[in-house]
């Protein structure tokens, strides 16, 4: 099941279409994306009905953030060991968790403002919270996720790097900086969950390429341990951390420019491209 954000509303893609959610329910359910994470169990319970809703080809400019206005946004640091190497830390036993302030969340293909010249990429899987979850184990943890979807932990590393230690959430939460979709696949959807290709690429030029399977901590893990110190709430997003690849660890170190066009995509999702200017906006 693929669903999406689509002006506002909450909409069942299927073929390159779009079935509006509180149409094809009799206005049952909710137009509200965000509002639609927290009836996860009658909206999942509700897709063959709405799957005989009308299908409308549909502009993918228009599509928003699956997950709009999340309550938490969780975000990890160094989760692929080639990634913490080139970084120049060992890779952590125990989860680097930052966040992305939500006022950076946004949709899949935006023009994106750069406050600086050392803006960089970071492609990631995200996780979307479909079912409140706390304390749970790692077997049960994926019952409690809606679906993954593609996104970039787009990162100005002068802030981050300005102070002793670096600081992360700051400098990851420019207006942008969080693009996500273009839409949440459910976890049932993928022949291994845990296993999927993610590609970054820069103007053609592929920069990242990894396998979720790599992660230090899987998905399971992940929200074992986070959901072990704070509920995670439907809606919430958590990034899942970078592969190795980001400009600024490159000799020498890259960093997106204006007219720069990136590509981040997931295998057995999709993918989601900025374009970026220069100056803020
Ligand atoms: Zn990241």
């Amino acid at each position: 099941v693929r669903l999406a954000n689509l002006a506002d509303r909450i909409v069942l893609v299927r073929d390159a279409r779009a079935v509006d959610v509180q149409e094809a329910s009799g206005g049952r359910l909710p137009s509200d994306p965000a509002a639609a994470f927290d009836r996860w169990d009658e909206v999942l319970a509700s897709v063959p009905e709405i799957a005989r809703g009308e299908a409308r080809p549909f502009d993918p400019a228009a599509l928003g953030p699956p997950s709009p206005r999340p309550r938490q946004v969780f975000a990890l640091a160094l989760n692929y060991a080639p990634h913490a190497t080139e970084a120049g830390y060992t890779p952590p036993d125990w989860p680097l968790v930052f966040t992305k302030f939500p006022a950076s969340i946004t949709g899949p293909f935006r023009t994106v403002a750069l406050p600086s010249a050392r803006v960089d990429w970071e492609a990631e899987l995200v996780v979307v919270i479909g079912r409140r979850a706390e304390r749970v184990a790692e077997a049960d943890a994926w019952h409690h996720v809606a679906g993954l979807t593609v996104g970039q932990d787009l990162s100005e590393r002068e802030v981050q790097m300005r102070g002793t230690p670096p600081q992360f959430s700051l400098a990851k939460s420019y207006p942008g900086f969080g693009p996500t979709g273009p839409w949440l696949v459910t976890p049932d959807e993928f022949d291994d969950r845990d296993d999927v290709e993610l590609t970054c690429r820069l103007n053609g030029e592929q920069v990242q390429l990894a396998r979720t399977k790599e992660m230090i901590f899987s998905v399971p893990r992940t929200l074992a341990i986070l959901s072990g110190v704070c509920p995670l709430l439907p809606g919430d997003l958590i990034f899942t951390g970078t592969p190795a690849g980001v400009g600024q660890r490159r000799t020498p170190p890259r960093f997106l420019r204006a007219g720069d066009e990136l590509v981040t995509a997931v295998e057995g999702i999709g993918e989601i491209r900025q374009t970026f200017l220069a100056g803020r906006s």
